[in-house]
């Protein structure tokens, strides 16, 4: 029973991971967009596990192709050859413009992530790191030091593994980072940030500056960046700045990572990969989450010139990565999201959800935000709008509770948890975005009582 659960849970599995939820969902299965519990209770799965499953839970056609290679040969490491490998490598590469096309598969974020790392200072000859303040992109010692949300490095004697991270104090929250942002949403109602928002791109080109002059000096080697942040709760970029930046970085010889762990395989709807809305090209791409529905696969795609720079310096080798199975997931997972046009359902029904959610912030006073792109749209809770302040942890926690007693899951994000990050399966239809808002609105309504 449950109970028993929670027993084992508690003598066996890590502190470290804390639940979701106050009580904890068991879950037994899941079907596309839709999660069962023990109990055989229902739930509309609006976070995706955490932004991974992308195509939908059990997706027929994935379960297919991961049963004929079970079958066939799961593992051989990467030092063998097998065709599945092959099939993926050329099927992923033609999803990227040139000369992206230098392709290493590892199993997770953080190790492609890690890996971005050192090609960056193997091809830069140099070690400073830049990423933002919000960012999140691993729990690995190495990319721990370009993570900046949360708790997630908080009180570790001797400090982090990887030291020469320097970031740029911007886009702090809460309301700092969504200013001017290229959102539908603008289109409908005027822009809800501060009246000095129109200037917040130069600033922060300022900003970015002065950490390149002072912090790293010459010395930079990559600069990291998600498309869209994801972990610190749907944080967008003003217009604009992301170009701007590259330019900085490379001018001074770093190499531009775009963070893709989120934001690729269609997930914002208007372009396959979020760096394409920023109209920037990256030197490397890392990708992972939604890129085998749930399976454990990442990816890290370069130039034919970074990957000999890091060839010629180390040798690096992944026992795991890019094994027939995974890879055999991955290319159901591309055809999938090809056949069903998943990218475009995710700009259509994201891009009708995110006004109906935008409604929601003219209606409640504690809704003090609505972004995001495609299907990946954060709402961020405030205690009014004047003061702006987060709403309060145990707050948030109710409401995010009482979503999923009426059948809604979603996730949090954010410095504060303050925002909410919904981030569905890219199959959803119109009506259930429907349900999702309305189950939200029924729980504003049910806090504001
Ligand atoms: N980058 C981003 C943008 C992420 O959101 C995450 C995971 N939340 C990671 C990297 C790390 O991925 P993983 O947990 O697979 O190591």
């Amino acid at each position: 029973g449950y109970n028993r659960v929670l027993e084992i849970h508690k003598e066996h599995l890590s502190p470290v991971v804390t639940a979701l939820f106050q009580k904890p969902l068991l879950l037994h299965q899941g079907h596309m967009e839709w999660l069962f519990d023990a109990e055989g209770n229902r739930y509309l799965d609006f976070f995706s596990g955490i932004v991974t499953v992308s195509v939908g839970h059990c997706h027929p056609t994935v379960n297919a192709a991961a049963q004929k290679q079970l079958g066939r040969l799961w593992h051989t490491s990467a030092v063998f050859f097998h065709a599945p490998i092959h099939e993926y490598a050329e099927k992923l590469a033609a999803l990227l413009p040139e000369p992206l096309k230098v392709i290493f598969l590892v199993n997770s974020g953080s190790e492609a992530n890690d890996l971005a790392m050192l090609m960056a200072r193997a091809h830069s000859n140099n070690i400073d790191i830049i990423s933002f303040r919000g960012a999140y992109h691993g729990c690995s010692p190495y990319t721990l030091g370009l993570t900046n949300v949360g708790t997630y490095k908080m009180e570790l004697p001797g400090g982090i593994g990887c030291q020469s991270t320097m970031c740029p104090d911007v886009f702090r929250g809460p309301w700092g980072g969504s200013h001017c942002r290229d959102s539908p949403v603008q289109t409908i109602r005027k822009c809800s940030c501060a009246p000095d928002c129109c200037q917040a791109k130069d600033q922060y080109i300022e900003q970015f500056k002065d950490t390149l002059s002072t912090s790293v000096a010459n010395s930079i080697a990559g600069f990291f960046a998600e498309p869209i942040q994801g972990v610190n709760g749907v944080v967008q970029y003003p217009k604009g700045f992301l170009k701007e930046a590259f330019e900085l970085v490379r001018a001074r010889g770093g190499v531009c990572i775009a963070d893709e762990v989120q934001t690729g395989f269609g997930r914002l709807g208007s372009h396959f990969w979020g760096f394409q809305t920023h109209d920037v090209l990256p030197d490397i791409v890392t990708m992972a989450k939604g890129i085998g529905n749930g399976f454990p696969m990442a990816a890290v795609v370069t130039t034919p010139e970074i990957a000999k720079s890091l060839a010629k310096c180390l040798q690096h080798f992944n026992t795991f990565g890019g094994s027939p199975l995974a890879c055999a997931v991955g290319s159901a997972v591309l055809e999938v999201i090809k056949e069903e046009n998943l990218q475009e359902n995710s700009q259509e029904v994201g891009t009708y959800m995110l006004l109906k959610f935008a409604k929601l912030q003219d209606e409640f006073e504690i809704v003090g935000d609505v972004r995001g792109k495609g299907l990946m749209i954060g709402i961020e809770m405030v205690q009014d709008k004047t003061s702006r302040q987060p709403l309060p942890r145990e707050e948030v926690n109710q409401i995010h509770e009482d979503c999923k007693n009426m059948g809604l899951l979603v996730g949090k994000g954010g410095i504060f948890a303050q925002t909410f990050r919904i981030a569905p399966p890219m199959c959803i239809t119109k009506l259930e975005a429907d349900f999702a808002v309305e189950v939200f609105r029924s729980a504003l309504t049910q806090h504001m009582e």
